[in-house]
């Protein structure tokens, strides 16, 4: 029995807005969303670093037909190119069909997660056990470490220059590694400390070995079994750890998370749950309008500074290559040029609600999430996209049917994070944050909606093919 509706409840459907559950967009809207977060979890379970995930990425790009960038080259429309920056990011691009003085289409999202990285000089013994000790890298709460099983990934180079990849934790058979915790029958001074403090810096020592080595004569027996397995591997001495660099993160793989298998489960979702859908986007994407750049970089979580991060020129050196060997004028194409910065959002938690602000937060499952600004104390550090940009993609995302919604992170006041964004707007560049809302941001296992994920996926994909 359907009532017939009021006039005013007839004027409140046509004027206000409440955001609607991706998954009600379509029929299939998870059926699709699903079968693409099965390559999704591959590229978490293949790139656990910002190394691994270049290196994938440029298997993927390479496999789809993408040739290496040569500066100097005129490249048709339709030609696919890419170019690795120091094995830690890498950007690709399609060409477009109208001149670059008219601008390039940009997809941007990072690589790098939060994780442990070891000390330059980790290896010790201590109570008849070898542990490492760590630093960790970006933002991460402390006391979520401790108890996880941890695989070990970097690189280690030789005295005589040679490299060595360590890659040990992850498949079936493999040992993990692992940071202790106090039980709580000894847990009354710790318990005191604040939540901040429960597990500090110094205590982040991961246990790697507990056996001796054999002759009883030589001091620091089991240190040195380790070492010497670690010899017999990967051919390395203890000096090398100086010339390495080698990142504890969980061992857990992807998973679903669920009855409804509604979520991804896994580490490093920021930003590899924007980066995955970027570059599968800038790979399926022919004859565009406008160039498309499709960019993974790194060091986001600790600024974005050094050769591999956005305020280095490695990007834009790109495009003014690019532009020099078409005979366009870069400053022209910056200044024409758009950029969706994506990188994750905080998903409004309803166990933590007091820290979100309600009717301003993004939500796991309704849609990929738009940011005018980021920043903290009153949008300090903000790109602060116009107005006009915002009108500009919104209409494209919803020509091309993508669930978007609009919001900030937490209360005013409560925190706050910043982006690439303003690396790219530095250069003139019109951009606007984008991104996937997730669950437990930066923890070891991190929540995600597939449907938000898809829907990030059909942003990229409409901005590179749109037509103004
Ligand atoms: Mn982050
Ligand atoms: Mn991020």
């Amino acid at each position: 029995m359907s009532k017939e509706k009021t006039k005013g409840q007839q004027l409140a459907d046509e004027l206000f807005y409440e955001a609607p559950l991706a998954a009600d967009s379509a029929a299939d809207a998870f059926e699709k969303a699903n079968a693409f977060c099965e390559g999704y979890k591959t590229f978490l379970d293949e790139g656990k670093t910002e190394r691994e995930c270049t290196s994938y990425a440029e298997k993927m790009l390479v496999e789809a037909g993408y040739k290496p960038f040569e500066p100097g080259v005129v490249y048709q429309p339709g030609d696919k190119i890419y170019t690795v920056n120091r094995a830690k990011s890498i950007l690709a691009a399609t060409i477009g069909t109208r001149s670059m003085a008219e601008g390039m289409h940009l997809n941007i999202a990072h690589v790098d997660a939060p994780r442990l990285d070891l000390k330059p000089n980790p290896l010790y013994q201590s109570a008849d056990l070898a542990l490492l000790q760590t630093h960790y890298y970006g933002g991460i709460r402390k006391y979520q470490w401790p108890t996880l099983p941890l695989a070990l990934h970097g690189v280690v180079f030789k005295k005589n220059g040679e490299k060595v990849e360590i890659n040990i934790g992850e498949k079936p058979g493999d040992p993990v590694f692992c940071i202790t915790d106090l039980l709580p029958h000894l847990g009354a001074d710790q318990n005191a400390r604040k939540l901040s403090e429960g597990i500090t810096g110094e205590e982040l020592n991961i246990v790697v070995g507990s056996l001796p080595y054999e002759d009883e004569e030589v001091k620091d027996r089991v240190k040195l079994l380790t070492m010497k397995l670690l010899n017999e591997m990967y051919g390395i001495t203890e000096r090398d750890f100086n010339r390495a660099e080698i990142e504890a993160v969980p061992a857990q793989k992807a998973v679903d998370v669920g009855f409804d298998r509604g979520l991804v489960g896994a580490y490093g979702q920021d930003d590899r749950i924007d980066a995955y859908p970027a570059l599968v986007a800038e790979i399926e994407t022919k004859n565009p309008a406008f160039t498309t750049v499709c960019v993974l970089t790194d060091k986001e979580e600790i600024g974005s500074d050094g050769p591999t991060g956005l305020a280095s020129m490695y990007v834009f050196h790109f495009m003014q290559q690019l532009c020099a060997a078409h005979g366009v004028d870069s400053i022209t194409c910056f200044k024409a040029s758009k950029c969706l910065s994506a990188d994750v959002t905080a998903a409004y938690d309803p166990t933590f609600s007091s820290a979100f602000e309600p009717q301003n937060s993004t939500y796991a499952g309704k849609g990929v999430a738009l940011a005018k600004y980021t920043g903290s104390r009153g949008k300090g550090g903000a790109n602060d996209a116009s107005a006009e940009l915002v009108s500009y993609f919104t209409r494209i995302f919803d020509d091309a049917g993508v669930v978007w919604q609009l919001g900030e992170m937490g209360k005013v006041d409560q925190g706050g994070g910043g982006t690439v964004a303003k690396y790219v707007a530095a250069h003139d560049i019109d951009t606007l944050d984008v991104g996937v809302p997730v669950l437990s941001m930066h923890s070891p296992f991190e929540l995600a909606s597939k449907v938000d994920i898809y829907m990030a996926y059909k942003a990229f994909k409409a901005f590179n093919e749109a037509q103004e």
